[in-house]
C-alpha cells in the first residue's frame, strides 16, 4: 500500500472507489495477525457508499459479520439502522467500516498488536472515502483515531475537527450500539447523540489546511497482480458492498 499523493485527493468518485476495491483485495490476502486470518470465515471490510459524507467506525466483526462479510448485520447493526433512519438515512448513504476486519475468535477485545496491524487499512478507507464526519462507535474506534486513551463516556457527543492522513474531518464519539442494546440509559444517551447527526453533517468538510501530514508508507502489505484485483472487483460488485 501506498502513501496517498497530492493527485489522490483529488481523484473522481468512480476512481476512488476503485482504489478502494483495490485496498480490499490486499485485505482479503491480508495475514498479518496469524490467529485471525486463521480463524476468520471472511475479511469484513466494510459496505456502503465509497463516497459517503458520513463514515461510521466500529470495533470488529461478530460471528454474524464473519459469516457474511458485512458489518453490522447483527443485533447491534440493526439497532444502527434503526437509528440512522430516526434521522433519516438509509444504511446506503453511509459507509460502514471497523477497526478490525477480521473476527477475533470468541469475539474478545482486539489486541494492540492486531489494531496496530489493521490501521492502515482504515486510513486507506478514510484517504479514498473522504468523509466529513466520521462517528466512531465505542472505545476502540474512538482512541485509535484520536490517538489518546481518553473512553468513550467522557468524550461522546462532542464533534472536533481531526487531521487524519492529508484530511481534516469532523470526528463524533458515540457509543457502541452493542452497549446500548443491554442498557436502557446508554440507549438514551445514544439515540440523543445521534439527533445531533445532522447539524454536523450540515456542516460540510472542516477547513483544509495547506500542510497537511503525509501518511506513511506500509511497507510489507503484499502487492497484489492487477488480475487478482480484477477477478475480486467483480465478486466485490456480485457482493454490493460498495
Ligand atoms: N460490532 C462491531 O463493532 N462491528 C461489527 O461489524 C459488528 C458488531
Amino acid at each position: 500500500m501506498r502513501a496517498v499523493s497530492a493527485q489522490e485527493s483529488e481523484l473522481s468518485a468512480a476512481e476512488r472507489r476503485e482504489a478502494l476495491k483495490e485496498v480490499f483485495a490486499q485485505a482479503r490476502g491480508c495475514t498479518r495477525c496469524t490467529e485471525l486470518a486463521a480463524t476468520r470465515k471472511t475479511v469484513v471490510f466494510g459496505a456502503g457508499n465509497a463516497g459517503a459524507d458520513l463514515m461510521f467506525v466500529g470495533e470488529a466483526p461478530g460471528a454474524s459479520e464473519d459469516e457474511q462479510g458485512v458489518p453490522f448485520v447483527g443485533r447491534a447493526g440493526k439497532l444502527l439502522e434503526q437509528l440512522l433512519g430516526e434521522i433519516g438515512l438509509a444504511r446506503s448513504e453511509v459507509f460502514i467500516a471497523n477497526v478490525l476486519k477480521c473476527r477475533p475468535p470468541g469475539n474478545r477485545d482486539p489486541l494492540p498488536v492486531e489494531i496496530d496491524n489493521c490501521q492502515e487499512y482504515l486510513h486507506r478507507q478514510v484517504e479514498l472515502i473522504q468523509p466529513n464526519v466520521i462517528c466512531t462507535l465505542g472505545n476502540f474506534s474512538t482512541k485509535l483515531l484520536r490517538g489518546d486513551p481518553t473512553g468513550i463516556t467522557r468524550l461522546h457527543g462532542q464533534p472536533e475537527v481531526l487531521t487524519l492522513g492529508r484530511r481534516a474531518v469532523r470526528l463524533y464519539p458515540i457509543f457502541h450500539p452493542a452497549a446500548a442494546l443491554y442498557t436502557p440509559r446508554m440507549l438514551e444517551t445514544l439515540r440523543e447523540d445521534f439527533t445531533r447527526l445532522p447539524e454536523l453533517l450540515a456542516l460540510g468538510a472542516p477547513e483544509q489546511s495547506q500542510s497537511m501530514e503525509i501518511p506513511q508508507a506500509v511497507e510489507d502489505v503484499p502487492e497484489v497482480a492487477p488480475a487478482e484485483i480484477e477477478g475480486q472487483g467483480s465478486e466485490i460488485d456480485q457482493l454490493g458492498l460498495f
